[in-house]
C-alpha cells in the first residue's frame, strides 16, 4: 500500500491534473487554514492525496511561495505520512543550461535557496540550504525528463547576487517552493521528487511575468502529462525504493 502526496502552489498548475481525476477525487477540510486537499483512490493499494496552497483571503491570489509551502507540507505529512511527495510546478529555467518552454525537470542532485543570504559561519550552509534528492537519473531517463538543480526564493524575479548564487548553485531551475518543501520533507525522513515544467527562461531580454502568462497553460499541461506517467510508474514497482534504483 503506497500513499503519495503531491504537493503543487498554484490552482492553474493544479487544475488539468485535478480534471482528469474528477470522478475519482474527494475534497478534505483544512480549515482553518488556506490549505486545499484532495484524496484519490488511484488503485486498491495506492493512495493519492493532493495539497494546494490555496488562496490568500485578502488578496484571492494564490498563496505561491516558501511559507505557504512549508504550511502545506507540515499539514499533509503530518496527517498522512506519506511514502512520498511528489512537489510538481512551473518554474523558471537557463537558456544557458540548455532548458526550453515546455521542458520538465526532476530536481537533482540536490535543491537549493537563492535568496537567504547569511555570511555567518554555519548559518551560510543553513542558508543555502542544499537538500540532496534521491537518485533520480534512472527515473527522468525513463520518463524521458531533464534532471538539473533546483534553486528556490521568494521572488519571481531576482537581483545580481540571486543570479551569482544561482550560477555558483549550477542551478538550471528556478522557482518559489521546493526547498521549503525539501526542508519538511527531510524532518520526515520522506523521499520527494520534485518535477517542474519550464513557463519562462529567466537569462533572457523578454520579462519574466509575460513569458510566464503566455506559456502557463501550455506547461501546467505538459506537467500534468508528466505527474501521470510518474503516478503510472509508482503503480508499477514494488517499493518506492525501486524508483531510485
Ligand atoms: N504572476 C503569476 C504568479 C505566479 S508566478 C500569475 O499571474 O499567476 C510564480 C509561481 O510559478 C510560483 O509558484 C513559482 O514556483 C513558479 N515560477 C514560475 N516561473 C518562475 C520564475 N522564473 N521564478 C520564480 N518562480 C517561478
Amino acid at each position: 500500500m503506497f500513499t503519495v502526496a503531491l504537493l503543487m502552489a498554484m490552482q492553474a498548475e493544479a487544475d488539468p491534473i485535478l480534471q482528469q481525476l474528477s470522478n475519482q477525487v474527494d475534497s478534505i477540510s483544512t480549515e482553518p487554514l488556506p490549505i486545499k486537499l484532495y484524496g484519490a483512490t488511484m488503485a486498491p493499494d495506492f493512495q493519492l492525496m493532493i495539497g494546494l496552497n490555496g488562496k490568500d483571503a485578502v488578496t484571492g491570489v494564490d498563496n505561491i511561495g516558501s511559507e505557504a509551502a512549508t504550511l502545506t507540507t507540515q499539514f499533509v505529512l503530518n496527517k498522512i505520512k506519506p511514502d512520498l511527495v511528489i512537489n510538481a510546478g512551473t518554474a523558471g529555467g537557463f537558456k544557458e543550461k540548455g532548458g526550453k518552454i515546455g521542458d520538465i525537470y526532476l530536481g537533482f542532485p540536490h535543491i537549493i535557496f537563492h535568496d537567504r543570504r547569511i555570511p555567518l559561519p554555519g548559518f551560510d550552509h543553513y542558508g543555502l540550504g542544499l537538500y540532496p534528492t534521491p537518485g533520480l537519473q534512472n527515473l527522468a531517463t525513463r520518463l524521458r525528463v531533464k534532471t538539473g538543480v533546483i534553486s528556490t526564493g521568494n521572488s519571481l524575479d531576482h537581483t545580481t547576487r540571486d543570479m551569482e548564487i544561482m550560477q555558483q548553485g549550477d542551478a538550471a531551475v528556478k522557482e518559489m517552493e521546493a526547498a521549503a518543501i525539501a526542508w519538511v520533507c527531510r524532518l520526515y525522513n520522506t523521499p520527494l521528487i520534485a518535477l517542474k515544467a519550464i513557463t519562462d527562461l529567466v537569462d533572457t531580454p523578454t520579462a519574466v511575468p509575460e513569458q510566464f502568462v503566455q506559456n502557463l497553460a501550455t506547461a501546467s499541461n505538459n506537467l500534468a502529462a508528466a505527474v501521470f506517467q510518474l503516478l503510472q510508474l509508482i503503480q508499477s514497482v514494488n517499493s518506492i525504493d525501486d524508483l531510485f534504483a
